[in-house]
């Protein structure tokens, strides 16, 4: 099977369970599991900011981080097509009791101009605005990236207007490798950063926030209530720590990767747009007589794997499981098509 429907999909190197196999554990509930210790550590110290949580999920990183930053009865702002809007069940009204306030962004990305749009007066009427949140790189914008020079435009405003500014990193080394940007630029700007080790870095596990102690600190009291405190855990810390040490630069290759099949969709005359790829995410609609669930079909009879994302569009991400020969066998079949 050639897997394109997520980079969620990739499974444990040899080296990276031999990373696990040898990790050193304890009991993280309290402290006392180095490889986790280590872990948190290394991500702080790559952010330039002082602490960080492990958790099982980007879900867990996100609804912690948005529970942390807002009292019951405040206002989210954030994209409308954001993850932590769309697809983490409604976490943001279950868990914290806010309501969100959507933007209609640039492919999943605001403006400083529309965030300001979006703050609510200090009025009895509405809800107190207390969050911005950013997704970087956006999953339903196709893997676009943020212009750096913008999330700072939004963080100056977010101080000014006294809101805690949060991004969901899912995807965030995608970002940084395509822009050539550095973790620590992200750090100097956000109150918090979610990071997936499970996604284009190829863990098996697991999510990262980032902030500062004190945030921190609250941070790792709402997980335990949230049922999310682990206790071996550093099992699976281990792989993270081994993605965040050896696959992030490769993250370039499925960017190379991603443009070499948008190549070969673009000369097909069933693709009508092709959202611009800037990372590993490839989002396009068809045309004519062509449907995503008949093109799925039909890569799926060559056991090529791709995820209808929408009635009209196709969603390939490219990942680390993702060898050149399959690349070359899917651009060979789309081509015959
Ligand atoms: C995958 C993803 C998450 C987190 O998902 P989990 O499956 O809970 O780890 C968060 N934000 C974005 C944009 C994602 O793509």
């Amino acid at each position: 099977m050639i897997d394109y429907r997520s980079d969620t999909v990739t499974k444990p190197t040899a080296a990276m369970l031999d990373a696990m196999f040898k990790a050193k554990v304890g009991d993280d509930v309290f402290h006392e599991d180095p490889t986790i210790n280590e872990l948190e550590h290394f991500a702080a110290e790559m952010f330039g900011m002082e602490a960080s949580l492990f958790c099982s999920s980007g879900t867990m990183t996100n609804q912690i981080a948005i529970k942390c930053h807002t009292q019951p009865g405040d206002e989210v702002i954030c994209d409308r097509t954001s993850h932590i809007f769309q697809y983490e069940g409604g976490g943001i009204a279950f868990n914290s009791g806010c309501s969100v306030n959507v933007i209609v962004g640039d492919r999943g990305r605001i403006s400083a101009e529309q965030v300001k749009a979006h703050i609510n007066s200090d009025d009895v009427h509405k809800a107190a605005t207390s969050l911005v949140s950013l997704e970087n790189t956006s999953n339903r914008g196709g893997g676009s990236c943020y212009d750096f020079n913008e999330m700072i435009r939004i963080a100056e405003l977010c101080k000014q207007e006294g809101l805690k500014f949060h991004i969901d990193g899912a995807r965030l080394f995608n970002a940084i490798v395509a822009k050539k940007e550095s973790p620590k630029q992200y750090g100097e700007i956000f109150d918090s950063i979610s990071i997936c080790l499970s996604k284009g870095l190829g863990a098996p596990v697991g999510s990262l926030i980032i902030g500062n102690k004190e945030f921190i600190k609250k941070a790792r009291r709402i997980r335990k209530v949230f049922g999310g405190g682990m206790r071996q855990a550093g099992y699976i810390a281990a792989a993270g720590l081994y993605a965040l040490q050896n696959n992030i630069d490769r993250l370039q290759v499925d960017h190379d990767n991603a443009q070499k099949i948008t190549a070969a969709l673009k000369a097909k005359s069933f693709v009508d747009e092709i959202l611009p790829v800037e990372t590993n995410i490839i989002i396009f609609s068809v045309k004519n007589e062509m449907t995503p669930k008949l093109f799925i079909g039909k890569m799926k009879e060559h056991n090529i794997l791709m995820y209808p994302i929408s009635p009209t569009q196709v969603r390939i991400v490219v990942h680390l499981d993702i060898t050149q020969e399959m690349v070359q066998k899917t651009i060979q079949i789309i081509n015959e098509l």
